[in-house]
């Protein structure tokens, strides 16, 4: 289930060094998929790679002071935003001439751009919020107040979170999920964990909400004790929710309700106000992803008093609006969710939270306008020539691998081939015509959009599946494997240079761009994605034998990545990073198989000093050189399934003989010890 709006929100440092020019990009940027000026030749690349490959980009590159952290996807993503600030300062300042998608961006971003307006609102925009919350008589009427709450917001942080998804088991339909929701900090470990930095943050937090709650106009004696009350609340909600890791297995989040069943598990709450409130009528079957935190859900609500209900939503109402509220809520949010969490120094100019609010919000309609300047024919065929060759290279490694079985070897050809390729943006765009956007009501716009997206969420329940639907923007630097989907989707914001260079040789666009979409097609084999069958549907697929043979693959992968540190004493928690650790490490097997077939004809020379197979793996290491903070990388222990950036390039080359070749390695140097890893 997809949710919330964007974290609009900033971070970050060092910022008179590293200011970017705060000004809108007229043209689209060039950098080169290659750089020799981002290595540091002085480093051994068979000691340190990612150092050796990075060293003169990370130090050209400090972290800018509104940035938790500072990669080359950072960077291009920034690059990407300034593009989209130039067309809408452009579509906002028109009076005529725009079409629909022109006026609703265009004015969506004036809008949000006039601060002064905003600021003499103050908390206005919240009164009618607080006041369905005020008008709560009983925990019967919490089942109309919620749904109302979270259709406004999209906000899964009132209790819980309710909207669509493809049934597990048959991924043709789309069902009803209720999921586990309700914190307010990151992650459910944040309440779980007693060692002194988590008892610090959650101090933190504490007088964060009482601040919060202060300036909704509690005075900061009762803010201080209905801080405690949400801490409490939530902590019981956490430890009745799954891990991370957990949550992994797709089998955890499965537990299929009928109507009567599911009012079973929570009787105190109003399900037909909800309903009716959320105008939902396909009561028939339900995925409660974690009954055990409803179990949690109605002992709360049963055992709390209406005061401390109403404090626990005025907190949330409060959480999820502050980023369009006054600049004392927009200060407050960014204190502790970016400085305080992820050490960032410095707010976000308001140009980037804007911007990046238009494409969580009106990302398609934006989208067009970024694809028509930036995404030509051409480059879609050449990404999906590449993507072809991947996959080709992919059955081929099937066939050869000698660990699986021919059942299983069937089956996962037979998956492969299923797989839909979707690059760049969709075939048909989103319709957002119903939203009304105005020019001077940012707050109205923000709820009106949220509406239309939570209102198009659920009216998916029972109809067909649309297989053409992204889930992110095409300006996103990003790619996803959708395993109900079976399709792996590429944005056009990814495959802009460095990232993939129509003007470079294959070397390092195979190395960079090839891979990624080898890791998203691993995806489709790694520990969760394997579980799912061609179609889709969750169902095992495998033989006894080979799936216990590939657990023992993954299995090294695990034990590989728990030796890395990722901060101070903290290491990689190897069961959470295992998905995206073989996909990068299948992800480069495959592209350097495609690439291999591609110019096995061709005579490659050398260039600026490095052999093709040596810019190969240049190429590739470039699209990971960045450096974060360490409050950052806290964060990224406990919530994010990709390991640092340095095990992204140096992880994946020790269990590449074709890299310690390409090297010259010496067998026992650190990137080329003698016991390897290999899934894919
Ligand atoms: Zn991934």
């Amino acid at each position: 289930m997809r949710k919330l709006l964007p974290a609009a929100l900033g971070c970050l440092a060092f910022a008179a060094l590293a200011q970017q020019p705060d000004t809108p990009l007229k043209e689209y940027p060039y950098s080169p998929g290659l750089d020799p000026g981002s290595m540091d030749r002085s480093v051994d690349p068979c000691v340190d790679f990612y150092k050796y490959s990075c060293g003169g980009w990370i130090a050209k590159n400090p972290i800018p002071s509104d940035q938790p952290k500072w990669e080359v996807y950072s960077k291009l993503n920034q690059d990407n935003l300034r593009f989209l600030w130039g067309i809408l300062e452009e579509e906002s300042k028109k009076k005529g001439g725009r079409n629909p998608s022109q006026q609703k961006i265009g004015d969506y971003f004036g809008a949000c751009m006039d601060e002064d307006a905003v600021e003499k609102l103050g908390m206005k925009p919240l009164e009618p919020l607080l006041a369905r919350i005020d008008a709560l008589k009983s925990a019967r009427d919490l089942g109309a107040v919620l749904a109302y709450l979270q259709l406004e917001t999209g906000d899964s942080g009132f209790y819980f979170g309710f909207g669509s998804n493809q049934d597990f088991e048959d991924s043709n339909k789309m069902i009803a999920f209720a999921a586990a929701g309700g914190l307010g900090l990151p992650d459910r470990d944040y309440y779980t964990k007693d060692d002194e930095k988590s008892k610090e943050i959650r101090a933190q937090y504490l007088e964060h909400v009482q601040r919060m709650l202060v300036l909704l106009g509690d005075s900061p004696d009762a803010a201080k004790s209905k801080a405690a009350t949400v801490m409490d609340i939530e902590t019981v909600l956490a430890k009745a929710s799954l891990t991370r890791v957990e949550s992994r297995d797709p089998y955890n989040l499965f537990h299929k309700y009928d109507y009567p069943k599911l009012r079973k598990l929570t009787p105190s709450f109003d399900w037909p106000a909800y309903f009716k409130a959320l105008a939902f009528t396909k009561t028939s079957i339900f995925n409660v992803t974690e009954p055990r935190f409803f179990e949690a859900f109605e002992k709360e609500i049963s055992g709390r008093s209406l005061d401390e209900i109403r404090t626990y939503l005025r907190w949330h109402v409060a959480h999820s609006a502050a980023p369009y509220l006054s600049r004392a809520f927009v200060n407050e949010n960014f204190a502790f969710y970016s400085k305080t969490l992820r050490g960032v120094p410095e707010l976000k100019p308001r140009w980037k939270r804007c911007v990046a609010l238009v494409d969580g919000q009106l990302g398609e309609a934006l989208g067009q306008e970024f694809v028509r300047r930036t995404f030509g024919p051409d480059q879609k065929a050449r990404t999906l020539k590449m993507t072809k060759q991947i996959e080709k290279a992919m059955e081929q490694d099937i066939r050869e691998i000698t660990w699986m079985g021919p059942q299983t070897r069937k089956n996962a050809i037979a998956k492969l081939h299923a797989i839909v390729n979707k690059i760049g943006y969709p075939d048909k765009w989103r319709d957002y015509s119903s939203v009304a956007i105005k020019p001077d009501d940012f707050f109205g716009n923000v709820l009106r959009a949220q509406r239309f997206e939570s209102r198009r969420d659920l009216d998916k329940i029972g109809r067909p599946v649309d297989r053409g639907e992204w889930f992110m923007t095409p300006p996103s630097v990003n790619a996803y494997y959708n395993p109900q989907m079976n399709d792996i989707n590429f944005a056009a914001g990814i495959l802009q240079p460095p990232l993939f260079d129509a003007k470079m040789d294959d070397a390092p666009n195979y190395g960079n761009t090839g891979g990624t979409i080898g890791h998203e097609l691993t995806h489709g084999f790694d520990d969760e994605g394997r579980q799912y069958d061609a179609r889709g549907n969750l169902k095992d697929w495998w033989t006894k034998e080979d799936a216990a043979r590939y657990t023992e693959r993954a299995q090294c992968i695990v034990d590989q990545y728990s030796q890395y540190t990722i901060v101070d004493d903290i290491k990689i928690n190897g069961k959470l990073t295992n998905g995206e650790d073989i996909a990068d490490l299948g992800g480069l097997m495959l592209a350097w198989m495609a690439w291999k077939m591609e110019t096995a004809n061709q005579k490659l020379q050398p260039v600026d000093g490095l052999s093709p197979e040596q810019r190969f793996f240049v190429g590739n290491a470039q699209w990971a050189c960045g450096s974060e903070r360490p409050e950052s990388l806290r964060v990224k222990a406990i919530t994010d399934p990709h390991s640092p950036v340095k095990y992204r390039v140096n992880g994946l080359v020790v269990n590449m003989p074709q890299f310690q070749e390409a090297f010259q390695c010496r067998t026992g140097q650190p990137m080329a010890p003698e016991k390897r890893c290999r899934v894919w």
